[in-house]
C-alpha cells in the first residue's frame, strides 16, 4: 500500500497520515480529507474484495488507520439492502430499496463512525474523551469504547430521551445532561474537555466522520449492482449508484460521506454516476431547508429547535451545509423538510406495511420519500435508497395513544388451577377480537389483494372476504354481505363496472358502499358511469395505507 496522505481543502496542506487531525495545523480550518491511491484499490479490490467478509471493514484500503491491530470492531457495516415491497405497491415505484442501518451493533448508522473513530483513538494513545451527542453517536461511543478500554464523558441535552441516557450510562460511560440547546451542548462539553485536558471529538471535522460513511455508499452500490445487475450505461462498472440517496440529517455527516464514497467509486470506474441526494429535516430544526431556499451560502442556525425528535435537532449545521448546497445545487438533489407528525405517520406506515420499525429521526426519511413521490420529484423508474438510520426506541408511549394493546382478567385460583371455564372469561376472549365490520375485496392481482388485505389487518377491525374474479365476487357480496366493496375494474368474468351494474340492480346491495381500487386513469365516460355507484376512486400506486384507511373511515362513517 502506498502512502496515504491527508490534505486540507482550505489551505492545500498536506502530509502523510499520522494522527486523526480535527483541524487544519496550518490555518485552524475544518475541512480535511484523506487521500488515496484510487488505481492501487481498484485493482486489489478487483482480486480480493469478494473473499472478504461483509462489513465496512472490507474497504479497509480506504479507510484511514494506521495500524488493524487497533482495529475495534464489533461487526458494524455491511448491512443488508432490500426493497420496501409494500410502499413500492403502494407508491407505484418499483424500485425502493432500504439500507437497513437499524441493523447495527447499538442500532444505528453511527456504529460505523464510532468504530473508525474509537480505533483512531486507540492507535493515538488516547484513554478518556468528551463528546456531545443527541443521542445516538453517544450510545455508539459508549459501546466502542467499552470494547477499546477508553473512559468517555457524554455529554447530553436534557431533551434526549432517558431510554437512550440510560443506555449511555450502562456502557459505563459519564453522562452529562445539559439543559439546553444541543449546540449549547457542544460549547460546554468542548469547554470542559479543554479545561481538564481531554480529547474532544469534533463529529462532521474529524477525519473519521466523514471516511467512515463513505462505507455507505459502497455498500449500497455493491448491494445494487448484485441486485439490479450494472448500470445500462456500466462499459466495465459492476457496481451501481441509485438516483436517489435519502437520508435524514441533523450534522449532515451521513450525507457528506456517501458523497465522498460515490465519488471514490466513480475515481474507481466503479459506478458510473453520482446519486442525487436528498437531505431530509424536521421542521422544528430544518436550518438547512430554510437556508437553501433562501440561498444562502452559509446556513442560518435555529437558535431553538422545536420538535420532539431530538436526535436530529441540530440548530447550528456548520460546514455540511454549504458542502452539501454545492453537491445539490451542481448535481440535482433536494434539501426536504417534513413535520413531526408526518414522521410519526411514516413511521406507522413502515412498520404496519414493511415489518420495518424505525425511530423517529429515521422515519424522517421515509415521509420525505412519500412527499417526493407525491410530488413528482421521484419517477416512476427511479432507484431510490433510503437510509434506515436507526432503530425504534420507545418513543411508542406516545405514538400510540392509550388503545393498543388488550387485556384479559383471569381470575384463578392458584396458578396451577386450569383456566376457570367462567362465562365471564370466555366473553372477555370473544371480545379480544373486535373486528365488527366486514369488507369484501373483489380484486384479480394477488399482489394488489395482498397489499389490501395487509392494510386492513393492520388497522384490526375488519372482517376481510376476498374474490378475484367479477363472479365470484357477487357471490361473496350475497354471502357475507359486507359492510363495504373494495372493487378492482379489470376482472376476469364480470368487470369492475358489471360487478356494480348487478349490484344497482339488486335492491339487498345496491346500498353496500364501494370503494374503486383502479390501475389506471379513466376515460370521462368510464368516470361518469361510476359516479353515482361510488363512493371513493383510488389509484393503484399512488396512495398510503393510512389514506386508505381514512377513506373507508369517511365511507364507514
Ligand atoms: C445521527 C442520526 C441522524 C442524522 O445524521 P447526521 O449525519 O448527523 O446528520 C439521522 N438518523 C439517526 C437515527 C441518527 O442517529
Ligand atoms: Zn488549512
Amino acid at each position: 500500500m502506498r502512502e496515504l496522505f491527508i490534505e486540507c481543502a482550505d489551505c492545500g496542506w498536506r502530509e502523510p497520515y499520522q494522527k486523526p487531525w480535527s483541524a487544519c495545523p496550518e490555518c485552524g480550518r475544518g475541512w480535511l480529507d484523506a487521500r488515496y491511491d484510487y488505481e492501487e484499490v481498484r485493482l486489489k479490490w478487483d482480486a480480493e474484495l469478494a473473499r472478504r467478509p461483509f462489513t465496512m471493514w472490507r474497504y479497509r484500503e480506504l479507510l484511514p488507520l494506521r495500524d488493524d491491530a487497533h482495529l475495534i470492531t464489533m461487526g458494524e457495516g455491511g448491512t443488508p439492502l432490500y426493497p420496501a415491497t409494500n410502499l413500492c405497491m403502494m407508491l407505484g415505484r418499483p424500485h425502493i430499496y432500504v439500507k437497513d442501518e437499524r441493523q447495527g451493533p447499538t442500532g444505528s448508522f453511527k456504529d460505523r463512525q464510532a468504530s473508525l473513530a474509537i480505533s483512531a483513538m486507540k492507535e493515538n494513545g488516547i484513554t478518556e474523551a468528551v463528546l456531545a451527542s443527541t443521542g445516538n453517536v453517544a450510545i455508539s461511543y459508549s459501546a466502542y469504547s467499552a470494547h477499546a478500554g477508553i473512559k468517555l464523558w457524554a455529554f447530553l441535552t436534557s431533551a434526549v430521551p432517558a431510554e437512550k441516557m440510560r443506555e449511555v450510562a450502562l456502557y459505563g460511560s459519564e453522562v452529562v445532561k445539559v439543559t439546553g440547546t444541543y449546540d449549547q451542548t457542544k460549547q460546554v462539553a468542548a469547554e470542559f474537555a479543554r479545561r481538564k485536558d481531554l480529547h474532544y471529538d469534533r463529529g462532521i471535522r474529524s477525519i473519521a466522520v466523514k471516511e467512515s460513511m463513505k462505507t455507505l455508499a459502497f455498500e449500497l452500490a455493491e448491494q445494487l449492482g448484485q441486485i439490479l445487475g450494472p448500470a445500462p450505461d456500466a462499459q466495465d462498472a459492476p457496481w451501481r449508484a441509485p438516483d436517489w440517496y435519502i437520508q435524514s440529517v441533523s450534522g449532515g455527516m451521513g450525507p457528506v460521506g456517501v458523497w465522498k464514497g460515490f465519488e471514490e467509486l466513480l475515481a474507481m470506474g466503479l459506478v458510473t454516476h453520482m446519486p442525487k441526494l436528498a437531505c431530509v429535516q424536521v421542521e422544528g430544526c430544518a436550518p438547512m431547508v430554510h437556508s437553501f431556499r433562501a440561498e444562502l451560502e452559509e446556513a442560518e442556525p435555529v437558535l431553538n429547535p422545536q420538535t420532539l425528535i431530538t436526535t436530529i435537532a441540530t440548530g447550528r449545521p456548520g460546514p455540511a451545509y454549504p458542502f452539501l448546497r454545492r453537491v445539490i445545487l451542481e448535481n440535482g438533489g433536494t434539501f426536504e423538510m417534513v413535520s413531526d407528525e408526518e414522521a410519526f405517520r411514516a413511521m406507522h406506515v413502515m412498520a404496519k406495511m414493511d415489518g420495518i420499525s424505525m425511530e423517529p429521526a429515521a422515519a424522517v426519511a421515509f415521509a420525505a420519500l412519500f412527499k417526493m413521490v407525491s410530488q413528482g420529484i421521484v419517477k416512476p423508474d427511479d432507484v431510490v435508497v433510503v437510509d434506515c438510520s436507526g432503530h425504534t426506541f420507545p418513543v411508542e408511549k406516545f405514538l400510540l395513544g392509550d388503545d393498543w394493546a388488550r387485556s384479559v382478567e383471569v381470575a384463578a385460583k392458584t396458578e396451577a388451577a386450569p383456566l376457570p371455564q367462567e362465562e365471564g372469561l370466555l366473553a372477555s376472549l370473544e371480545r379480544l377480537d373486535r373486528r365488527v365490520q366486514r369488507i369484501a375485496i373483489l380484486e384479480d392481482d394477488p399482489d394488489a389483494t395482498r397489499l389490501l388485505r395487509r392494510v386492513l389487518q393492520a388497522h384490526g377491525e375488519y372482517q376481510i372476504d376476498e374474490a378475484y374474479d367479477g363472479e365470484a365476487g357477487l357471490e361473496v357480496v350475497r354471502r357475507a354481505s359486507p359492510d363495504l366493496i373494495l372493487l378492482d375494474l379489470m376482472m376476469p368474468k364480470l368487470d369492475g363496472f358489471e360487478v356494480l351494474e348487478a349490484l344497482k340492480a339488486d335492491e339487498q346491495l345496491q346500498d353496500i358502499p364501494v370503494i374503486v381500487v383502479t390501475a389506471r386513469t379513466l376515460t370521462p365516460h368510464e368516470r361518469k358511469r361510476l359516479s353515482d355507484r361510488t363512493h371513493i376512486l383510488l389509484q393503484k400506486g399512488s396512495f398510503l395505507s393510512d389514506e386508505l384507511l381514512e377513506d373507508i373511515d369517511a365511507v364507514l362513517g
